[in-house]
């Protein structure tokens, strides 16, 4: 036999097979104990407790499109959405959801090659200590905020604009903002925030005091409806949840990224009963007919969609389903090309 055969001769199996079996449950025993010795170091450690960095990406032809979490905000959506009794409570359960709704707060970061793109830039501290984390993302994310060339806003509301600045000074220094003419006509009338509800009034502040300091540079650069903004990226009037919301779209080497903003909110309820609209929506009924025509060009174009409240990274393809729309999210990119 060679002497590299690991078994033994046929002779002496017997008495060797006792003496492996004994070896084996001596070792077995060994690992037991090991085992619970190692359980009980492993205990010892103390649970960690944080996320996973909030930032995703891919690309859209030849642009690099990161996903940025601004982090997530509970929502009443059951006091916010406008929708027939029961209807609210029923699809939350069905998603194994509950209300007050964790609710994601995205934005985007736009490399094209040459300009260096955000889109929105989150609540910063208008909207409570569990957003205002998108600084902190883009530095995660490889980037630094002075890197930025230009912001496009979807819309002034706080969770959108609040990042923009801190202190009154511009958190992008280097920046210029983009935002359409009639968001900002309504959102800094000092005239409309005087006579702003109360429970307003705090949503005209914060797009004063998130803007102001870009104004003031020379740095704010609104815009009329539909409009290219830089090579490849245009914005497309898309009014109704406010009266100057905009979605940007981008495209490279045939491939497109639509970035629709609050063009919707809460996807277990409103993508199937997508006539449900949301307090937040300064004129509702319009809200609600700009989603539906925009949603049908994107399910039938099949462009990717950007939403700012989907779970993170809020990016996916719509399809047509019912009367409604299934949300399709992207797969985990290990690779990006
Ligand atoms: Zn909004
Ligand atoms: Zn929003």
């Amino acid at each position: 036999m060679n002497a590299s055969t690991p078994f033994p001769a046929p002779s002496r199996r017997p008495q060797v097979l006792l003496g492996r079996l004994a070896l084996a449950a001596a070792l077995a025993l060994g690992g037991l104990a090991a085992a619970s010795l190692s359980e009980s170091a492993h205990a010892a450690a103390p649970q960690v407790k944080t996320q996973a960095p909030g930032w995703y990406r891919l690309m859209v032809g030849g642009f690099e499109v990161t996903s940025l979490s601004d982090g997530t905000v509970a929502l009443p959506v059951d006091q916010l959405l406008h929708a027939p009794a029961g209807l609210v409570a029923e699809d939350l359960k069905q998603h194994f959801q509950q209300t007050p709704l964790e609710t994601s707060v995205n934005a985007w970061l736009i490399n094209t090659g040459n300009r260096l793109v955000l889109v929105d830039a989150g609540a910063g501290s208008l909207f409570g200590p569990t957003l205002g984390k998108l600084v902190a993302q883009i530095r995660a994310a490889g980037y630094q905020p002075e890197q930025v060339d230009d912001i496009l806003i979807t819309h002034m509301h706080p969770d959108h604009v609040g990042g923009l600045a801190a202190d009154g000074q511009r958190v992008f220094a280097n920046a210029t903002v983009h935002a359409d003419k009639a968001d900002a006509d309504f959102w800094l009338s000092q005239a409309r925030a005087d006579a702003a509800p109360k429970e307003m009034k705090g949503f005209f502040q914060g797009a004063t005091v998130s803007l102001t300091p870009y104004v003031q540079a020379g740095r704010f650069q609104p815009f009329e409806r539909d409009s290219e903004i830089l090579p490849g990226i245009r914005a497309l009037a898309a009014h109704g949840h406010t009266a100057g919301h905009a979605l940007y779209s981008v495209e490279s080497q045939g491939q497109r990224l639509v970035l629709v903003g609050d063009l919707i909110h809460v996807a277990s309820v409103q993508l199937a009963s997508p006539e449900v609209t949301i307090g937040f929506d300064t004129d509702e009924p319009q809200a609600a007919t700009t989603r539906a025509r925009v949603f049908a060009d994107l399910a039938k174009d099949g462009s990717l969609v950007a939403v700012s409240h989907f779970s993170f990274p809020g990016l996916g393809h719509l399809r047509k389903a019912g009367k409604g729309w299934q949300w399709l999210p992207v797969d985990y990119s290990g690779q990006v090309r």
